[in-house]
């Protein structure tokens, strides 16, 4: 067999991905073991039947041949109305590429601004694909690392110390794994960065329904940014179709004309069927987004009120996303020790902060995905696991 190429031989940096832990899960439930999982970013709850009915329809009727390759005209309209009402900046057809999820778009924009080798700024914490992504798309990840003491807010100087020669940077708000919301000051402090560095802003906004506190800020709104920032968008988290792999990238239209050609000698575009259901998705409007988004809301408090009555583990509360930052630091644990040693003591499954890069060392994710009385259940495990390690 000849040599696997460089890149791909490459792609997760060696060792384990990150997802170690959550494969051991995955496995033993499968195996029957009755594991509490609070893993991945999931809902609990299926897409909505009405969602599901519209693409059973629009698969009779006929579309399911090859879709227009940038997405229909209507999908595109649809993603660009909600990016000007969320931004207040004027969207059109031609600003969006319809992606099969953000995932594609994450590869695809890095694509559009990194030649092979350049290098390519994330903010650590990370979601545990980008990384993987980015070298995927021939660059070179650079991560630049935030602190629990800050909120996981990026600092000014930081940013600038890592960004010259960089070619791009990946921002993501709200935050996966750490809920943080970028305030006003360090959205004003990247953009401040990316125009003195002149780096391309690739802002993963796929949380943009679950804000808890303040209110989601499109990137590509500040003033001078438009031009400089592609913005990655998905139906996965805010209408509970992650597995239909619908999303999109904004942004500038000659960028996305080239992100169009790209797409035809890659993906060749998304489902017809999906993308009509996407549609009617869209046209159920905030209210249908802020129902798929309150369970993670009232999970939070549900977490955040049990975490105030014990002592060992802290957070910072997550202003959004659906996942609560735990540091496990007093217990003497790695987040990795941890989450092996709650799962094979507690049956309870979480992502070890290390899989999230070094500057989530020492805590532990846990998503708010399990049903209220369950997610109780979990928690009130994982507490008594942390008592234990004290003693
Ligand atoms: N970005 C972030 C921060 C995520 O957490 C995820 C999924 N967990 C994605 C992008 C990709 O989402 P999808 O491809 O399902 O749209």
């Amino acid at each position: 067999m000849p040599d696997i190429s460089a890149t791909l031989a490459g792609l997760t940096g060696g060792g384990d991905d990150g997802w170690g832990l959550f494969y051991r899960a995955r496995a033993l439930k499968a195996a029957g073991a009755p594991i509490l999982e609070l893993t991945i970013g999931e809902h609990d709850i299926g897409t909505d039947p009405e969602i599901l009915d519209e693409m059973h329809r629009a698969a009779l009727a006929g579309h399911t041949g090859y879709a227009a390759v940038p997405g229909t005209s209507a999908l595109r309209d649809a993603v660009a109305a909600r990016l000007s009402r969320q931004s207040g900046i004027t969207y059109g057809a031609a600003n969006v590429l319809i992606t099969p999820g953000g995932q594609a778009g994450l590869f695809a924009a890095h694509k559009a601004a990194c030649d092979p080798g350049d290098i390519a700024l994330l903010i650590d914490p990370y979601y545990a694909t980008y990384p993987g992504t980015i070298r995927g798309a021939g660059a070179l990840p650079r991560p630049v690392a935030t602190h629990p003491d800050h909120g996981f807010q990026p600092q000014e100087a930081e940013l600038r110390a890592a960004a010259s020669g960089a070619r791009s940077l990946l921002i993501n708000s709200p935050n996966n794994p750490t809920g943080a919301v970028y305030t006003d000051d360090t959205l004003g402090a990247i953009a401040r960065v990316a125009e003195a560095e002149d780096l391309w802003v690739i802002s993963d906004e796929v949380y943009d329904t679950q804000v808890w506190d303040g209110a989601h800020r499109p990137f590509a709104a500040l003033p001078g940014m438009f031009d400089r920032t592609l913005t990655v968008g998905s139906l996965s988290k805010s209408h509970a179709m992650t597995g239909s792999r619908l999303g999109w990238i904004a942004g500038p239209d000659d960028v996305i004309a080239h992100l169009i050609n790209l797409a035809t000698h890659t993906t060749y575009g998304v489902p017809g069927f999906i993308q009509d259901a996407g549609l009617l998705a869209l046209s159920r409007g905030a209210e249908a987004e802020a129902r798929v988004a309150e369970p993670f809301r009232r999970r939070r408090d549900i977490l955040l009120d049990a975490l105030a009555k014990q002592q060992h583990l802290r957070a910072i509360p997550p202003a959004g996303a659906m996942y609560v930052m735990l540091d496990v630091r007093a217990t003497g644990l790695s987040g990795q020790a941890f989450g092996e040693a709650l799962l094979d003591e507690e049956q309870v499954a979480i992502m070890p902060g290390e899989s999230f890069g070094s500057a989530a060392a020492g805590h532990i994710r846990v998503a708010l995905t399990l049903p209220d009385d369950l997610f109780r259940e979990a928690i009130g495990r994982l507490f008594a696991f942390a008592a234990r390690q004290m003693a």
